[in-house]
């Protein structure tokens, strides 16, 4: 005979509240741009579904409905007032943290802020060249990622502000160090100690959308655009992707940028041929491959036709987590050396997202070898892109 309590001792064993508890599943719902949303609303609230939030970026909404209701979500899908209805899905940073080498002789303790590297990609794309001529000041650039190590001693000074949006009550404090990592390529101080960014006067802004395993809801990133265009970011750094098209996220992408947000994104870390992620393959981002230390495609990059431009992307030490530093390689580490070398033009000029992108593209030095579906249009030089406007 099988085990089953009886009431009393179930509801001790939290077995009713369990049950209770309706399985749902959560889905994104665009309306289209020209419609109202309230048509679309009732018919939500008519297969019993719950709006979880609204996401005005994309006139949409993220919303909750009972498993058993899956089956008649079709009649909501096909709505003539909806754009799309999708999963909300999940995007994932694009990096490798090196593995810890084998224990070898003993080391001299370090210290704990050990004195201050010029990183080989920095030093690559010419950055200290265009210090001269602009170091980022005054520029706001978004950190859309796991958050930013906010008391790290070479980054505090350069970070102007944040969210987190997995969990609005909270500080967007880096729990994974990705984030981190990328804000220092981008903007670390150049005050003596650890590391100097591409562009080490700039504002840092950390938009944390994702969690400690470094995964993110298609949902989240979209309220961290939302979020980006509302507190005025002029470029936005984004190291993740996804193999899947998403209607929500390139909706969300082509309004920020209309709304004047330069985005930078990470091309993917698939190693092969026509294998750029979203959103790097939308037309209206850059989207950045990456190199090695003898300016040859880092065998990890994902290469294809919507490549706009190249980085230095192995081996690249930066910040990390807990006032740590790092080396790490990826897609995700080429992206910020682009956002920087932006950040220092958009010091001296302004322009539209996409003539933005023309400029950094137009100084970018052609490396020999290389084909267009590897490198795009060459490797970001950062002084060029300064003049080159
Ligand atoms: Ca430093």
């Amino acid at each position: 005979m099988s085990y089953s309590p009886q009431p009393a001792r179930r509801r001790r064993l939290g077995m009713v509240a369990r049950q209770a508890k309706p399985q749902t599943v959560q889905k994104i719902v665009i309306v289209n741009p020209d419609q109202d949303c309230s048509e679309v609303k009732e018919q939500i609230f008519a297969q019993h579904g719950r709006i979880i939030k609204e996401m005005p970026l994309v006139n949409g909404f993220l919303c909750e409905f009972p498993v058993q209701e899956l089956a008649r979500l079709q009649t909501l899908a096909e709505h003539p007032a909806v754009l799309a209805m999708e999963d909300d899905a999940l995007l994932q940073i694009m990096c490798f943290f090196r593995r810890p080498l084998a224990p070898g002789p003993a080391q001299p303790a370090q210290p704990a802020q050990p004195a201050q590297t010029t990183g080989w990609g920095v030093a690559r794309i010419h950055a200290p060249e265009a210090w001269k001529d602009a170091t980022g000041r005054g520029v706001k650039v978004g950190v859309l990622d796991t958050g930013i190590d906010l008391d790290h001693p070479d980054l505090k000074e350069n970070i102007k502000g944040g969210v987190n949006i997995l969990e609005s009550a909270a500080s967007p404090d880096d729990d994974n160090g990705h984030g981190s990592h990328v804000a220092g390529i981008i903007a670390a101080v150049d005050n003596g100690i650890g590391v100097v960014g591409v562009a080490p006067r700039a504002s840092l802004y950390a938009i944390k959308a994702f969690d400690a395993n470094g995964s993110g809801k298609v949902s989240d990133v979209i309220t961290g655009l939302e979020w980006a265009v509302k507190n005025g970011m002029q470029v936005v750094n984004m190291s993740f992707g996804s193999p899947q098209d998403s209607t929500a996220l390139r909706t969300a992408i082509t309004n920020a940028v209309q709304q004047g947000v330069v985005m930078v994104v990470a091309a993917g870390n698939e190693g092969k041929n026509d294998s750029v992620m979203y959103p790097a393959r939308y037309p209206q981002v850059i989207a950045v491959s990456a190199t090695n230390k003898n300016d040859q495609m880092a065998s990890f990059s994902s290469r294809g036709p919507q490549i706009g431009i190249a980085a230095p992307g192995e081996e690249i030490y930066s910040t990390y987590k807990n006032g740590g530093y790092k080396t790490a390689s990826g897609t995700s580490m080429a992206t910020p050396h682009v956002t920087g070398t932006i950040a220092l033009m958009l010091e001296k000029h302004t322009g539209a997202p996409a003539d933005v992108i023309k400029a950094v593209k137009g100084a970018a030095e052609k490396l020999p070898g290389l084909g267009p579906t590897e490198q795009g249009a060459g490797l970001v030089n950062a002084p060029g892109t300064v003049r080159n406007w």
